[in-house]
């Protein structure tokens, strides 16, 4: 018995030991840390940033449309290369978000000729112009993409996905090995960017890749869709969801959209979203 427990009676003892158990998980997990050890959180704002600025300097983060560091130091896109993104405009297809070069349609011709399991979507650039900018992303290991591209998300996305009222972002989850292979999943990296910023929750472990499907850029048509089928499970099957915004880098035919779409309306999703990197243009 510690010292200072045999200076209290036992009824005493009994409802402390009581009060710590109702304590909550995160205070709880606190009392745990050793002595000395911080919480980074914890750490002063200054030391931080000095952190921050030391790793940038021995490791300068790159342009997302050069590639080179940026410039001038400091920022997360050469004030240069920004005006090289070009981003979707208006008129939009009501269901996907793509672009129309037509003023009076309402859907893009995909939209027009196959029903989506997700309710609605918006894309941020034409694929075009970030082509290479994603294949350095996912391919490269230039995580720090993540930075500017879930940024300019958040700027130019978040007052729509705001009005959706989520209650959680949900990435687009890799397969196991090709995550371990990867070493990250870069729809994962964008969700936490823009979740940090609109504070939304990201729930990374809501949906899982079951299946080790073939790249959809490979296949055509219904061989897309066949690719697809049971790739998705739900796994945190004990969280209620009502409302979601899927995340992913490229939107192609809607397919892996629509396959996700389908195992979280199973699992009671009512309201499913999402939100692209990249778009191609609609007819
Ligand atoms: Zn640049
Ligand atoms: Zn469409």
């Amino acid at each position: 018995m510690k010292e200072h427990e045999k200076k209290f009676p036992y009824f005493l003892k009994k409802s402390l030991a009581g009060a710590k158990k109702e304590l909550p998980e995160a205070t709880r997990q606190e009392k745990k840390l050793p002595e000395g050890v911080r919480r980074e959180k914890e750490l002063p704002e200054g030391a931080r940033r000095a952190g921050r600025i030391l790793t940038d300097l021995l490791f300068p983060p790159r342009c997302p449309v050069c590639d080179r560091p940026v410039k001038p130091f400091g920022r997360d896109i050469c004030s240069e290369c920004e005006g090289m993104l070009v981003r979707i405009r208006e008129p939009r297809c009501l269901k996907c978000g793509k672009q129309l070069r037509d003023e009076g349609a309402e859907y893009c011709y995909d939209c027009g000729h196959r029903r989506h399991v997700y309710d609605r979507g918006a894309a941020l650039y034409t694929y075009a112009c970030i082509r290479q900018t994603i294949y350095r992303f996912k391919y490269k290991g230039r995580r720090e993409y993540a930075s500017f591209l879930g940024r300019a998300l958040a700027e130019n996305l978040g007052s729509l996905i705001r009005s959706w009222h989520p209650d959680a972002l949900v990435p687009i989850p890799l397969h196991r090995e090709r995550e371990r292979e990867r070493g990250y999943n870069q729809a994962e990296l964008l969700a936490g960017e823009l979740g940090k910023r609109l504070g939304i929750p990201v729930r990374s472990g809501y949906l899982a890749r079951v299946k080790n499907t073939r790249p959809q850029k490979e296949l055509e048509g219904a061989a897309r869709q066949n690719n697809l089928k049971k790739a998705f499970k739900i796994v945190q099957d004990d969280v209620k969801l009502n409302t979601i915004v899927i995340i992913d880098d490229i939107y192609t035919t809607g397919s892996t959209i629509d396959a996700a779409a389908l195992e979280c309306r199973k699992a009671g999703v009512q309201r499913v979203f999402f939100i692209a990197l990249a778009i191609g243009k609609g007819l």
